[in-house]
């Protein structure tokens, strides 16, 4: 390996075409010279390793070169040309700021400028990392910035234009240079490496040029050293291990289980990646870029944001598709709030897994919405009385999850008027006290039919023993106060052979037994060796005050019981028809 030569050094640009990732900067430098207008200072200004030094010195060849190409290029043969070739010109002179930056360095660089070239017509200064002179060399600079020779050309080069004196600045031709893209640095690594005989994998390179971020000069620092350390066969899980870099195929797996919102899944591959010795933080960005990703693969015209090897790219347009875009959009805002969060948090472990059951939970199901009870009997108010259709009640269970009963608005207070109409002389219905759960209805549930497998029985039976069927499973809930009380109160007469009818006082009795409906039959059937027997609910009217009633007397009857709706009326202005 005696005249190995770093890999940034053996292929830097030695023409404008060839300098990577900057090409309307010098396509705007070659029409300068080409127009014979040049400055005579100039201010590059960019992240490291982005060409700005390389520009520079092209820059000086090829204002000096004796025979410039059509394309404007240096001509790499002419004795200026191989002069800076050979790095033998006296027309360039390169002073690095960041270790000469006392007021000597400058005026030793100043009495130089004196001088003429001797072969070709400018002289170039390159003042690397400019930013660094002390203010008294700054002035002292400053005076031959302001009045140079004719032949002199500076070049600035910084990587901090903020800390550049505007007096500096004002003077100077700025350029800005970008960071290349992940994209032209692959393919830069590309050409070297078939230059040099290495096998490498594109995505090993889109790597390594991810973690270059942007730099041409770092990236081929890590393509030679994972080079010489694979001995020229540079695979992606070879620069994963290398540059300890969180494989992408982590966040796969991760949003494929936000996804089916695995909570445990997301937890344990968090935790594998903390035992990997990743720092949390990066994670959390990576996780925040993953999101990023998957939303500009999802639509064709924000692609060209990803800056991915195509195999991955293609990886990325498949995550993508299955990622609903308000998902990505929570999930990033997530991310990012626990990146926000990180660095004040005492429980940094327990903030990321946070963040991760958080967007776990976009995916789940949303709770159920309890449909809203249709009971029908309501709109057929005018009639004397009605009989509700049975809708299915539920399989399950009534559930003891707290539902508290409507509070009146006016698209249900005819309902509440209708459920408060009747004034039999049965006794008051036990309404569910406050606090007490009452029963969610489902009315719209699926009936299990547990019967239709063996054969149905149809034992006839008598109005005693149905209600002593109707009591005994009463007796079975006394928990369930509520419906104990309803079931208690108001018994079932027989109608027909097989159709049970109970008159009940209001839609919440209605809905507690409707709720209960499935469960009832069920041990009615089983009670009674019947399986045939049915159930209607029906909301008993009054009779003969119902035909008289008109909403004014509902009304004035509601108020009479209840003093506080007066207010609530005339507070929301509300009409009952
Ligand atoms: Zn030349």
């Amino acid at each position: 390996m005696d005249n190995y030569i770093v890999s940034a050094r053996k292929y830097r640009p030695s023409t404008f075409q060839s300098v990577v990732g900057q090409k309307s900067l010098t396509q705007t430098l070659k029409n300068a010279i080409d127009a014979g207008k040049l400055a005579h200072a100039y201010l590059f200004c960019g992240p490291r390793g982005v060409g700005k030094t390389s520009c520079a010195r092209i820059f000086a060849k090829t204002i000096n070169c004796l025979h410039p190409t059509s394309s404007g290029e240096a001509c790499n043969e002419c004795e200026s040309c191989r002069a800076f070739n050979e790095q033998r010109s006296y027309n360039i002179s390169e002073l690095d700021a960041a270790s000469n930056n006392s007021v000597d360095d400058i005026r030793q660089l100043v009495d130089q400028v004196r001088i003429p070239p001797q072969i070709g017509r400018y002289k170039v200064y390159i003042v690397d990392e400019v930013h660094m002179l002390s203010t008294a060399a700054f002035n002292a600079f400053l005076k031959t910035l302001e009045e140079p020779p004719h032949h002199a050309i500076f070049i600035l080069a910084t990587t901090e234009k903020h800390k550049i004196l505007p007096t500096i600045l004002s003077r100077c031709q700025v350029y800005d240079f970008h960071r290349i893209t992940i994209a032209d640095i692959a393919e830069h690594l590309l050409y070297v490496a078939t230059q040099e005989g290495i096998k490498a994998e594109a995505e090993a390179l889109s790597v390594i040029a991810q973690k270059a971020d942007g730099g041409m000069r770092d990236a081929l620092s890590i393509f030679d050293q994972i080079a010489s350390f694979t001995a020229g066969n540079i695979t992606y899980n070879s620069v994963i291990e290398n540059l300890n870099v969180l494989d992408y195929e982590y966040y796969f797996r991760l949003t494929e289980a936000f996804l089916s919102a695995n909570v445990s899944s997301a937890l344990l591959l968090y935790k594998e990646i903390c035992d990997k010795g990743f720092e949390s933080q990066h994670f959390i960005s990576g996780l925040s870029n993953h999101f990023r990703n998957l939303l500009v693969s999802k639509d064709i015209a924000t692609l060209s944001l990803l800056e991915m090897g195509e195999a991955t790219a293609k990886r990325y347009g498949e995550q993508a598709a299955k990622c609903d875009i308000r998902l990505l959009y929570k999930a990033m805002d997530l991310s990012n709030r626990c990146d926000l969060d990180y660095r004040v948090s005492n429980n940094k472990r327990f903030l990321v897994e946070l963040m991760l059951i958080q967007i776990c939970q976009l995916s789940m199901p949303t709770e159920p919405v309890e449909p809203k009870p249709q009971l029908q009997p309501i709109k057929n108010t005018s009639q004397h009385t009605a009989t509700v259709a049975q809708p299915s009640a539920s399989a399950v269970k009534p559930t003891t999850q707290a539902q508290p009963a409507p509070a009146p608005t006016p698209q249900n207070q005819r309902l509440s008027a209708q459920a408060y109409a009747p004034r039999s002389a049965t006794p008051k219905p036990v309404a569910p006290r406050t606090g007490m759960p009452a029963p969610a209805i489902r009315i719209n549930a699926i009936k299990t039919e547990q019967t239709t497998e063996r054969e149905k029985r149809k034992k006839p039976f008598t109005q005693d023993a149905l209600v002593a069927a109707w009591l005994k499973y009463a007796n079975t809930i006394p928990d369930e106060v509520a419906l104990f009380n309803t079931m208690q109160s108001h018994q079932p007469t027989l109608k027909g052979e097989i159709i049970c009818k109970v008159e009940v006082e209001s839609t919440i009795q209605q809905s507690l037994i409707l709720v209960t409906k499935d469960a009832l039959l069920d041990f009615i059937h089983n009670e009674l060796e019947n399986d045939y027997i049915d159930l209607e609910t029906e909301i008993k009217v009054s009779n003969e005050r119902r035909v008289s009633y008109s909403t004014g007397e509902i009304l004035a009857a509601m108020k009479e019981d209840n003093p506080n709706l007066i207010k609530a009326v005339d507070m929301l202005h509300l009409e009952i028809e």
